[in-house]
């Protein structure tokens, strides 16, 4: 069903890390007081109180759980601001003018080695809770609550596939911070009690592969495995099924087959949370895309505005061709208005394209979307079902099984946006 995607993604072998800048020290960080989770927020500092870094200002609320608010610098709260969050809305920002002496608030208590190794899953669990540690590869769900699972595990899954084409951060931890990788990866472990732990890569990144199958030598639970070079390699069913031959249905939870997963990123700030009591206040990015004068790799701190990351990759290109902004990767990303907006600690990339008009034609009923898409789904009969409001045939088609690979939109011969119509017909299922 995917194979005929497969050409999207570029056949390269890394062999090191991605040049990264550091852009790690703004004069000021923006920090949300809302996102697609908790949509309000306690702010605990006013105006013109110094903070340290890493101290909790604040708690979002949500209905299922609240987020704790940390200061990604030392400084003064200047007030709060309007920005654009990555999910598209104007949000109230606390702004901080950092002071550079980066002074680490004193509730912070990093752990030797012998003291992690003692901790519980339930010790774990509360310390990442109180660090906001949530999915770094752009789910942003919150991981305390996946180590709340019973279930037992006998394998966990790293995702380090990295699989939407022009993205590289991933590829840059992965060769720059090792170590992290394998002590989050025994961390995990040892919290489920469990004997494997496999880091997924794509088949092509054989230098990275080879590097992991010697690091991970003589680290008892530690194992690398190359899977397929296609999109969507990265979608935890895909990679789930290569690493172990299990294939989830819709609407299962790994866990019932014993098996948990993380992406690459969120192992990195799970071992920094439980190793050293921080918050990730510091990521790795991509920016890239057609529009963009340098495109490359940044290490920027939490809380950066975009714009100034924009002006470090030497502005946009082409100023005359209007840009497409999208936060996340050129399939499954979203778009932003502007570059006003802030980089929080679920940003993994930011592509910027020259948005040139791009003339739809009718649908000739090639079939291709329904060939590429990797959930079995019927993209066009869905679009044919918004269209004539078909309430229950848009039930029946279960738009709700997609998962936003856009693919669809992707393979279309007519160059029409399937997947806005699919998203539509989600929202009219639930009407
Ligand atoms: S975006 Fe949704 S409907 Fe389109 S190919 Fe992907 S999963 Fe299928
Ligand atoms: S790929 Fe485009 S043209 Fe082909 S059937 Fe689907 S919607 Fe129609």
């Amino acid at each position: 069903m995917i194979a005929k995607t497969r050409n999207i993604v570029k056949k390269h072998d890394s062999k090191g890390a991605a040049p990264s800048k550091d852009y790690t020290n703004p004069e000021f960080v923006y920090l949300a007081t809302a996102n697609a989770r908790c949509p309000n927020a306690e702010v605990f500092i006013k105006e013109g109180d110094h903070v340290n870094l890493h101290q909790m200002i604040g708690l979002r609320h949500g209905p299922f759980f609240d987020q704790p608010i940390h200061s990604s610098v030392s400084g003064t709260f200047v007030g709060l601001e309007k920005h654009y969050h990555r999910n598209g809305k104007l949000t109230d920002f606390i702004k901080i003018k950092n002071d550079f002496k980066y002074t680490v608030d004193p509730s912070v208590t990093p752990r030797s080695d012998e003291e992690v190794a003692k901790l519980t899953k339930e010790e774990m669990t509360q310390i990442i809770k109180e660090n906001s540690m949530v999915g770094l590869g752009g789910s942003s769900f919150p991981t305390y609550i996946k180590f709340q699972t019973n279930a037992p595990i006998d394998v966990i899954i790293i995702n380090g596939v990295e699989c939407e084409p022009l993205i590289s951060a991933d590829d840059t931890i992965m060769w720059s911070e090792p170590e992290k990788v394998a002590r989050g990866m025994e961390i995990l472990n040892q919290a489920f009690n469990c004997k494997r732990c496999i880091l997924c890569i794509k088949k092509m990144k054989k230098s990275l592969i080879k590097f992991y199958e010697d690091y991970f030598k003589n680290r008892p639970g530690l194992e690398v495995k190359g899977v397929g070079n296609y999109y969507p390699q990265g979608w935890e069913f895909e990679t789930i099924k290569a690493a172990t031959g299990v294939q989830l249905k819709p609407g299962e939870l790994p866990s019932k087959y014993g098996i948990m997963d993380f992406n690459v990123s969120s192992v990195v700030g799970i071992y920094m949370a439980i190793k050293e009591d921080q918050p990730v206040h510091i990521r790795e990015i991509t920016v890239n895309g057609d529009g963009i004068v340098h495109p490359q790799n940044f290490k920027v701190r939490v809380g950066t505005l975009l714009k100034e990351i924009i002006a470090e990759c030497g502005g946009y290109k082409d100023e005359s061709i209007p840009k497409k902004i999208i936060l996340g990767g050129p399939m499954m990303g979203a778009s932003i208005p502007n570059d006003d907006c802030v980089i929080t600690k679920t940003v993994t990339s930011v592509i910027v394209l020259n948005d040139k008009p791009v003339k739809e034609e009718p649908c000739v009923r090639c079939g291709s979307c329904v060939l590429s898409c990797p959930t079995g789904l019927e993209p066009v009969q869905i679009m044919n079902a918004v269209n004539t409001l078909d309430k229950e045939r848009i039930k029946f088609l279960n738009p709700n099984k997609c998962i936003e690979c856009g693919l669809c939109t992707y393979s279309c011969t007519s160059k029409i946006r399937v997947l806005d119509y699919v998203r539509r017909a989600k929202l009219i299922s639930k009407l």
